[in-house]
Formats: C-alpha cells, sequence, structure tokens
C-alpha cells in the first residue's frame, strides 16, 4: 500500500510541494504520495494525530500553520525549529514521539552555497523580519554570518536581532530600519530579500533598484512567485550575482525529504519540476 506524505495549510491550493515530492518519489521508485490538505490552525492537533494514526509518512506545515503547530503538546521540537518559533516538517518516529523541524534555514543557507557564497565572515543585509526572516537569520547566524537586519517596522527588525543575539551563536547580528538599506549595501556582500515585495500580484514593487546595488553583492530574492523578480532584474542590471527563491524552496523540501526517509532526494530533478510547474 502507498505510504501517503503530505502537506497542511490554508490556503493550499497552489503549494508547489506535491509536484517536487512526487518527482522525487517516482524517480526513486519509492511506493509513496505526497498530498495537499486545506488543515484549519484550530484543527491542526487532530489533523496531526489523524497522520499519525493512519500511518502517514511525514508532513510539511506551510501558513498559517508554522508557530501554531509549537504550541501543540503532541509535538517535540527540535532545538532550531524551538528558538526561531516555527515549524514546517513533521516526522512521525517509529518510537511514536511526533517531532517538528525547520528545514527553511538550512534551505536558504544550500542556496547561497549553491552560488558559491562563503557564509562564515560574510557582510548580509537581510531586508524583512517576518517568519522566513527568522529562520534564515537563525541559521546564518550559526553559520557565522555578520548580519544586519532592515525591516519597514525597526522594532521587530531590532526584537529579532535581540532574539538571535541571546542565542549566542558565533554570527553578529543588529536591527536597523529599512531607511538605512541603502548605505548598508555599500559594505555588504549579500542581501537577501525576505519581504513580500515583489511577490505575485504586486510584482513592480522591489526592496531595492540597480543604483543601490553593485558588482559585488549576491542577491538572494527567497520570492520564487514570479521565478524573476524585478529585484533580481534590478540586481543583474547592476552587476551583481543572483540566487532564486526557487533554490531554497527546493533545499528545505530535500531537507524534510531527508528527515522523513533517511534518503537523498534528487535534487535537480525536485528544481527542474518546480520550474516548470511555476512557468505553467
Ligand atoms: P511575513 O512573516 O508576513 O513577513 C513579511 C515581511 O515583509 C515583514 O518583514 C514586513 O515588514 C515586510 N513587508 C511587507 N510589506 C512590505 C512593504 N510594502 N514594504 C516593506 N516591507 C514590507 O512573511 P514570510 O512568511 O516571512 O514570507 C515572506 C516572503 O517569503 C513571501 O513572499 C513568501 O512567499 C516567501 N517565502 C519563500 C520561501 C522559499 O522557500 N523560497 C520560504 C518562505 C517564504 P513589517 O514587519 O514592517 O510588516
Amino acid at each position: 500500500m502507498k505510504q501517503v506524505f503530505g502537506v497542511f495549510g490554508d490556503p493550499i491550493s497552489h503549494s508547489l510541494s506535491p509536484a517536487m515530492h512526487n518527482a522525487a518519489f517516482s524517480a526513486l521508485g519509492m511506493d509513496c504520495i505526497y498530498h495537499a490538505f486545506r488543515v484549519k490552525p484550530e484543527k491542526l492537533e487532530k489533523a496531526i494525530l489523524g497522520a499519525e494514526a493512519m500511518g502517514f509518512g511525514g508532513l510539511n506545515l506551510t501558513v498559517p500553520l508554522k508557530e501554531v503547530a509549537l504550541k501543540l503538546s503532541c509535538i517535540k521540537p527540535d532545538p532550531l525549529a524551538k528558538k526561531i518559533g516555527a515549524v514546517n516538517t513533521i516526522v512521525f518516529e517509529e518510537t511514536g514521539e511526533i517531532r517538528g523541524y525547520n528545514t527553511d534555514g538550512l534551505g536558504a543557507k544550500q542556496a547561497l552555497q549553491e552560488a558559491a557564497v562563503e557564509i562564515k565572515g560574510s557582510k548580509i543585509v537581510v531586508a524583512g523580519a517576518g517568519g522566513a526572516a527568522r529562520a534564515i537569520n537563525f541559521q546564518l547566524a550559526a553559520d557565522g554570518a555578520d548580519i544586519t537586519i532592515v525591516n519597514r517596522t525597526e522594532e521587530r527588525a531590532i526584537a529579532l536581532a535581540k532574539d538571535i543575539s541571546a542565542a549566542a551563536l558565533p554570527g553578529k547580528v543588529e536591527g536597523r530600519g529599512l531607511s538605512e538599506l541603502k548605505d548598508l549595501l555599500q559594505n555588504a556582500n549579500v542581501l537577501i530579500n525576505t519581504t513580500t515585495l515583489g511577490m505575485h500580484p504586486n510584482i513592480d514593487s522591489t526592496i531595492a533598484t540597480a543604483d543601490n546595488l553593485h558588482s559585488g553583492l549576491t542577491v538572494f530574492d527567497i520570492v520564487y512567485n514570479p521565478l524573476e523578480t524585478r529585484l533580481l532584474r534590478e540586481a543583474k542590471a547592476s552587476g551583481a550575482k543572483t540566487v532564486s527563491g526557487v533554490s531554497m524552496l527546493v533545499y528545505q523540501g530535500a531537507e524534510a525529504f531527508r528527515l522523513w526517509t533517511g534518503i537523498d532526494p534528487p535534487v535537480e530533478l525536485m528544481k527542474k519540476t518546480v520550474l516548470e510547474a511555476l512557468k505553467a
């Protein structure tokens, strides 16, 4: 009988995870199927326990469930997910334990490494202080980056920087207002956009234009819809190197796949499948 995996969220109909994981299961000849399920926050605990009772192989959680999951007594979060305050991957252990992980930060790290960015000691400016920024900043601070978080709501950037500093990780982190972005970019190696600017349908908005960027920068936009955001076009015009949000999406999914199965998934095929789905 096929083993079932799934992603829970609300809304969920546009999730790319089923296509990405089903392509991997099929290529590996695994008798598994991955499906998207619409689950409301107040039903999350019942849905997770139901999936466990039915022998699901594993789960992903997406908006608005990642933070809710951490409050559920049935889930044992790993230390990183606990620090981040959000769970995006659930593993059903043979012992009956339900473990919660967060693979978003690792996905971002691997996307940067694929672009040959040396994270340790890099001067990284992260625009945004929301859920995705939290996961990315904890990971990059753990890897020794020198990070400045800039956010429209400056207090949120300062609060996030304080949380990360309290974790005594090797990297340095500070929080500033978005108005300082232009100056900060002059001495930065990497810009990461974690704001929703540029995301469909607001595709003309951008956190920075070509005149604020330079050829010494790697510009990573975690927004992946549209595939090429305005920020990535501006970055190319300035001579900066670019990294697309699709890489992070695929690497966070690949890490979840490893946690569920212990098997290395075919990352290139997963990326190709996501790109085709986005183009369609
Ligand atoms: P979120 O928690 O809602 O955070 C949104 C962030 O965007 C906040 O920092 C917010 O600033 C900022 N923002 C919103 N509108 C803005 C504006 N007009 N000007 C300046 N800043 C603005 O969202 P999230 O969950 O972190 O997701 C952010 C984006 O990342 C989404 O597009 C999502 O699809 C994408 N994402 C991609 C991946 C991937 O794998 N590639 C993974 C996760 C998320 P304030 O604090 O001032 O409101």
